[in-house]
């Protein structure tokens, strides 16, 4: 495809991101791993992701809407796939059809996933989110006696999960909280089993939980783990998780290179006037492709081995670097996020510098920009 041709690329190193994963797995372990691949595996490609998970040892993939899980589904993946989150009624009996198993916490979405399932002719496989203080999604506690005995009582419902969610667990000095989420998700848990139902599989932990030793149990428990899987660490004041590899890079060719005189300035507004002559490269990559337009002023970007500064402000679709009097030609490769000649830019560094963290980074980069997998 001509777009695979384009100067501006992310590189996902498929080979580290199962590392990744069978690290995980291996610090899961007796909990299963169940691999988080929505929003495009956080940019890196969901269904190449997903393989590679599986192979890893991963038990399942977590996605967050009913056409991310379809896309797996049209792959040919036949794992077990959650949807996390509340979703249309609209879309359940496509999502049944298709083995999808959904999030429920009311009774009004248990009854529009069982019509649905009785269309389909399937019982609906239903994961029942518990709301144990993250306050996004998910069913009060002393909602979930009468909705675990709605879930026992009908047939077309395969209650096969019961889960809830940290709010806290990637912050540092907080695992009080995540500890007594933990505990009012145990007692949520009994309640199931005091209205005869007894989900086969439960699930708390994220990523930060994991890393953090707070997984909830071993047999029938699953950590759904995303970021870690990156080599991402959920705290953006680092880079990686102690023992993991980093997995996706943004590289560019430079299309354009210019001599400019000290005091001229480069982009809308001409905002920085150079302090001494300088060579500035053209990259063409913009805030369309996922760069933050403000980037230019705290971020860097790899040059001929060395980090650089923006020269003025990213363009929707290019950026100008101000490379000073190293030599620079059109073609040479940079290197936003990743590393080049032993210099190394993290996703978490882009976070650190625009007061984010290195999920929205990754995710941020646009379908635009091609993907390449190497092993
Ligand atoms: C995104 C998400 C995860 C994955 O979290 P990481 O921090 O990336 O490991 C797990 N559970 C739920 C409900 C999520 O929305």
């Amino acid at each position: 495809m001509v777009a695979d041709l384009r100067w501006a690329w992310v590189e996902v190193d498929l080979g580290a991101y199962a590392r990744n994963v069978s690290r995980i797995v291996r610090a899961a372990s007796p909990s299963a791993t169940w691999a988080v691949v929505k929003a495009d595996a956080y940019g890196h490609g969901a269904v190449p992701c997903a393989r590679a998970a599986l192979d890893a040892g991963a038990s399942g993939l977590c996605v967050a809407t009913v056409a991310e899980g379809l896309e797996l589904r049209d792959a040919g993946i036949g794992a077990p796939v959650l949807v996390l989150g509340e979703q249309p009624p609209e879309q359940f009996p496509a999502a049944v059809a298709a083995r999808l198993a959904l999030t429920a916490s009311r009774t009004d979405v248990l009854g529009a996933l069982s019509a649905a399932a009785q269309s389909a002719g399937v019982p609906a496989t239903v994961h029942l989110e518990v709301d144990t203080g993250m306050h996004r999604v998910g069913a009060e506690p002393e909602e979930v006696a009468a909705l675990a005995a709605r879930i026992a009582s009908d047939d077309w419902l395969d209650g096969e999960g019961c889960f809830t969610h940290f709010a806290v667990a990637d912050e540092p000095g907080r695992d009080d909280t995540t500890a007594a989420q933990l505990a009012a998700f145990r007692d949520a848990v009994r309640a199931c089993g005091r209205a005869g139902w007894r989900p086969r599989l439960l699930h708390a932990a994220n990523s930060a939980a994991l890393l953090r030793g707070l997984v909830g149990g071993a047999d029938g428990w699953i950590v759904r783990a995303g970021i870690a899987s990156y080599g991402i660490d959920p705290d953006p004041s680092r880079d990686e998780p102690q023992g993991f590899e980093p997995v996706l890079s943004l590289c560019a060719r430079v299309s354009h290179v210019q001599r400019r005189r000290a005091g001229e300035a480069v982009s809308y507004g001409l905002r920085r006037p150079l302090d001494r002559d300088a060579t500035v490269a053209t990259l063409p990559l913009g805030y369309a492709d996922g760069l933050r337009r403000d980037a230019w002023r705290e971020c860097e970007v790899l040059v001929g081995g060395r980090r650089r500064r923006f020269a003025g402000t990213v363009t929707m679709d290019q950026s100008m670097v101000d490379c000073g009097d190293d030599p620079v030609s059109v073609g040479d490769e940079a290197v936003l996020i990743g590393a080049q000649a032993g210099a190394r830019i993290t996703a978490n560094e882009w976070a650190r510098r625009l007061g984010t963290i290195g999920y929205e980074v990754t995710c941020a980069i646009s379908r635009r920009v091609p993907r390449r997998w190497v092993a």
